[in-house]
This record gives C-alpha cells, structure tokens and sequence, in this order.
C-alpha cells in the first residue's frame, strides 16, 4: 500500500516474508481466491520483489528489538545495533508461542522453548511424539495432515479440555489431563515429562519429539506500550508508531484484518502528508 501511494519504505523482516503462512494447509477466508497460506506468502514475497526492483521498498533482514517514538520521527533498533529513523514505524510483529515456563503449570528449564505443533511436518516427527498443551492448532493440524499417522500424546491442564474434546474422537491422539508436569532434557537426546495427572496420581512420559501448543502471545519489542493482556493498541502507542495484525488485538486475527490494518497504517501516513489530517 505504502508503495501504490508513492512513498518508500524499508521492511525489516527476521525470518522470512509470509513465515507463518508457509504452515496454513488451507484457506478459505482470503480476499484473492487463495486456498493455501505457501501460494499466498509465495505471491507476497513476488510483490515485494517488484516494488524492490521499482525502488519503492527495501527488504532488511533482521531483528527488531526497540522502537521509540520521538517528535516529529521514530526509531526502530535493530539488534546488531542498527537504529533506523523514519516519519513513522508500522509494527506488524504478530504473535508467537507461549514458552513452557511462562504457563504456571509446566516446570521447565529457563528459556526453554518448544518447536510448535503447528510447525511441524508430519514426515519430520520421530517417535514417541509428545505434545503439550491442547490449544486450538491441535484440531486444524489434524484435518491439515489426514495421512498423519505416527500417535500424538496430548498433555494438557483442565483448562484446555473444552478446546480438546473436538479431538477427542481421532484415534491419533492420546489426551491426557495433568495438574502439573515437569520437563527434563534426557541424554539420548529425548525428553522426560514427569506429570500429576488429574487424579493426583504421577507418571513419566518419554519422547523423542515434543512439541509446544500452548496458546499464543502477542510479540511486542521494547518501547511499544501494552495493554493490560500483553496487547499493543493502535491507541497506546506514540502517534509515530502504528501497530498493525495480530499484535494490535487477540480478537480479529486473521489474515485479512492484517491486510486491512497495515493498509490503514500506510493510508495514516499518506493522509499526514497530504496535509489532510488534522484539518491541515
Ligand atoms: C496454524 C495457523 C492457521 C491459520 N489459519 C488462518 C486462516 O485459515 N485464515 C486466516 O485468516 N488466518 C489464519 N491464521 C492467522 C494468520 O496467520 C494471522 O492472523 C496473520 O498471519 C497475522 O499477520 P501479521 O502480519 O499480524 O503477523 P505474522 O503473520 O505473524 O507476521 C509477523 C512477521 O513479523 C516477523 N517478526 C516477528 N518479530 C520480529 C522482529 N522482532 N523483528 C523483525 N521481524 C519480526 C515474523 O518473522 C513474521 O514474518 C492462522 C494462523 C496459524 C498459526
């Protein structure tokens, strides 16, 4: 959007453009006719390509850590030390997963964090194949991989079992519900999950795979202000800084509202200058 209007900008992206669509089996909710999340990052990373070659963007790869609004620029810091100005940064940093320390029921070492089920590629998974935490990527990476047939053990809290029961009746899965659990790194390169199950009982899980689902969390960098769910309201943040998609909300996330959201980020900017805004 900001290039159909004329104005250039430079787009810092850590992993890859289209990263989290690469995983999305299907789609139906698109606006485009797109039915696969690759087919979409694919036609995504295309557009880029052009407007790069037209130099209207430029594509960085790298790390956001910090972003500060300050007058009339802003700032983002990248984390080789890199700081960057701008009239404006857009911050579209999405959402990613929720560390096993961070969920008050699983005892982990600090900073361990757990490759997502709705990563993984069926074919990539060793066995026994753990998982914990039965949020709702469960269900669509099982209709995503009907072929899938290596067992997943499934250990979640009492809290994820409404969003288990529509698992419940696949005979891949293996839902187990636990108080608590500790996880532990063993030396052949697997884990060991002790859990308290339900009935206070306790028993010792061994797997070669295990892998997170235990929700998402918003991934804000330092400087943009949060609201009381760890969200980023557009309305919270310094006028120079426009937050855009996921991060913005836990409703609404969806592909389309990202679009929508970053157009209006670039739409914002276009209209400032225009001397529109604020009567000017
Ligand atoms: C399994 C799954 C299935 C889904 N299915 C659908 C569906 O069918 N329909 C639908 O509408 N939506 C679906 N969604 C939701 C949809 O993917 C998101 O709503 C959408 O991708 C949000 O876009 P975004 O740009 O806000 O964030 P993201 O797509 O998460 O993009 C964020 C980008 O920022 C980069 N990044 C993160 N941190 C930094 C940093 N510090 N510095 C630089 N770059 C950074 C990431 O690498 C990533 O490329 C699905 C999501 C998942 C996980």
């Amino acid at each position: 959007m900001a290039a159909s209007l004329g104005m250039h900008s430079i787009l810092i992206e850590a992993d890859q453009v289209g990263t989290k669509l690469l995983a999305v089996a299907a789609l139906e909710n698109v606006v485009g006719g797109w039915r696969a999340g690759p087919e979409l990052a694919r036609a995504m990373g295309a557009d880029i390509d052009r407007i790069t070659a037209a130099g209207r963007c430029t594509l960085l790869r790298g790390r956001a850590v910090r972003v500060r609004g300050c007058g009339d620029r802003a700032e983002v810091r990248l984390d080789d030390g890199l700081t960057l100005t701008a009239a404006v940064v857009i911050v579209a940093t999405g959402v990613g997963p929720v560390d096993p320390a961070d969920t008050g029921w699983i005892t982990a070492a600090d900073g361990l964090a757990l490759p997502p089920l709705w990563r993984a590629r069926p074919e990539q998974l060793r066995g026994p194949v753990h998982v914990l935490g039965a949020d709702r990527p469960l269900g669509t990476w099982l209709r995503a991989h009907p072929d899938a047939r290596r067992p997943l053990t499934v250990l979640h809290p009492a809290s994820d079992a409404y969003k288990a029961a529509e698992v419940a009746d696949d005979d891949r899965v293996r839902l187990v519900q636990v108080r608590s659990l500790a996880v532990k790194e063993t030396p052949s390169d697997g884990w060991q999950v002790d859990a308290e199950l339900a009935d206070g009982s306790t028993r010792s899980f061994i797997a070669a795979t295990l892998l997170g689902n235990l929700g998402s969390t918003p991934a804000a960098i330092d400087g943009l202000n949060q609201g009381p769910d760890g969200y980023c309201p557009p309305e919270l943040q310094h006028p120079r800084v426009l937050v855009a998609g996921d991060l913005r909300s836990s409703r609404c996330q969806r592909i389309i509202t990202a679009q929508g959201s970053g157009a209006e980020a670039a739409l914002q900017r276009y209209y400032e200058v225009a001397g529109v805004i604020n009567g000017r």
